[in-house]
């Protein structure tokens, strides 16, 4: 046990960090951040680590971005809160106004949350909701495929599939279908996810065939399942997904909290399609990193069955104390003026390639390597065959010690930076992934 400052002392007094099991931080105590600049977090010691994760999926221009920062300080001192009932005010509109000029075609309506688990509650209450209100009570079941992650609430839960999150809750659950999805590392199909014609959409084709009449939704990760190993699979997945829920008047609901923004080099990921989804859930990336808030689009048409007469009970009632939040908003419009006036999905493109290149380069003749996967500026290596146990967090733990945070996911570790980043910085994160491999590797000789 290292010796722990005060400031250590007070956080494990006080504090249940999330998605940790306490106990660990009796090896790894928590690291208190004083500041952020750009790429880079410092410690109270002083110790500056480069954020490849962008602080959980959510920062997209650097820590600390002054562009933002000052957006966020003229809001405060103009508004900083107004009940979004009946009020409304600047920032939301003009948030309305670019993020519809910008999302897939036909979502034209924005549903404010304050985070990606509630925008999936939302999706799953208002798909229902529009089915009972247009003659189809009886479709009230969602799918969702294997590897499934879709937020951490209970009804989130509910469409997520993966046992590490909903065991325990399974008697609070009730929970959607589950469907075979694309499996892209281990194709059972023989194929790739480039070449591929999506032969896997079988098994949904199958179900959604059978069951339709009784299914709401479906909710799917568009182009890669984050939480599940950054696991991309090919569009004419989605593009299949598509055609079929359109014919069988099943919503398509696109969760896009990780990936839209610019992550796989598209605005949205679905763009990798050239299709759009009835409902789409935008989080994370939307306000750069700084403010919690999420937004559910939705089509013209979802948003016409919930107009009525007040007596015929047809509104949909979904508030959150912020949703709307002017400095949300603010922030949000702020993002969206970054992309266009800084090229940002060309920027995504070019440092995309780089960490292509850069990687095909460094990564070569590393063990234990299962695959190196990427899509725009996220790279994922599985690590396979990989000795000792809780390889991908020994590792996360040595590289921080070198000064980067690669948070892995079990024996995944990805890249997932700030769009900031530099082509230097793209070799040195390569770098100490693979110094960190080898020197963990060495515990074994
Ligand atoms: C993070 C995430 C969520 C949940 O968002 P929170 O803001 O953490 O509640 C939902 N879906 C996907 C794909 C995510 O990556």
């Amino acid at each position: 046990m290292e010796i722990l400052s005060n400031l250590q002392k007070k956080d494990l007094k006080h504090i249940f960090h999330p998605c940790s099991q306490m106990k660990d931080y009796e090896q790894l105590p928590p690291i208190v951040i004083t500041k952020g600049d750009g790429l880079y977090v410092e410690d109270e010691f002083g110790n500056k680590y480069m954020d490849c994760v962008s602080s959980w999926w959510v920062n997209l221009f650097g820590h600390c971005n002054p562009r933002i920062n000052k957006v966020i300080k003229e809001q405060v001192d103009k508004l900083e809160h107004i009940i979004f009932a009946n009020f409304s005010h600047e920032a939301a509109i003009e948030l309305g106004e670019r993020l519809t000029k910008v999302a897939p075609k036909g979502l034209n309506k924005l549903i404010f949350t304050d985070n990606g688990s509630s925008s999936t509650e939302v999706s799953i209450k208002l798909s229902f909701q529009y089915h009972a209100q247009t003659g189809n009570p009886q479709k009230k079941k969602f799918v969702s495929i294997d590897g499934a992650y879709h937020g951490e609430t209970i009804g989130a839960l509910g469409v997520g599939n993966m046992d590490r999150f909903t065991d325990v809750y399974k008697p609070l659950i009730r929970e959607g279908v589950k469907v075979k999805g694309p499996n892209c590392f281990e194709c059972e199909y023989g194929k790739t996810r480039d070449c591929c014609e999506a032969e896997c959409f079988e098994h949904m084709e199958k179900h959604l065939n059978e069951n339709g009449n009784e299914i709401a939704g479906v909710i799917i990760e568009s182009m890669v399942q984050g939480v599940a190993g950054m696991r991309i699979y090919s569009p004419i997945y989605l593009k299949k997904l598509r055609e079929l829920t359109l014919k069988l008047n099943i919503h398509l609901i696109a969760d896009e909290i990780a990936m839209g923004f610019g992550r796989t080099g598209k605005m949205f990921a679905i763009e990798h399609a050239g299709v759009s989804p009835d409902i789409m859930c935008v989080g994370k990336g939307l306000t750069a990193g700084y403010f919690p808030m999420s937004i559910v689009l939705i089509t013209d048409k979802l948003y016409e069955a919930f107009y009525a007469d007040y007596s015929e009970g047809k509104s949909f009632l979904h508030s959150h104390s912020y949703s709307g939040n002017p400095i949300g908003c603010r922030i949000a419009v702020e993002t969206l003026k970054i992309f266009e006036e800084e090229n940002i999905l060309e920027v995504v493109k070019l440092k995309g390639d780089y960490l292509r290149k850069s990687s095909a380069n460094k990564l070569k003749d590393i063990p234990y390597i299962g695959e190196y996967r990427q899509i725009g500026l996220i790279g994922a290596i599985e690590l396979t065959g990989v000795p000792g146990e809780r390889a991908g967090y020994e590792i996360y733990k040595i590289a921080l010690k070198k000064g980067a945070i690669l948070r892995p996911l079990g024996n995944i570790v990805y890249f997932m930076p700030p769009y900031i980043i530099k082509e230097e910085e793209i070799d040195k994160m390569l770098d100490i992934f693979k110094e960190s491999l080898e020197e963990y590797l060495s515990r074994f000789k």
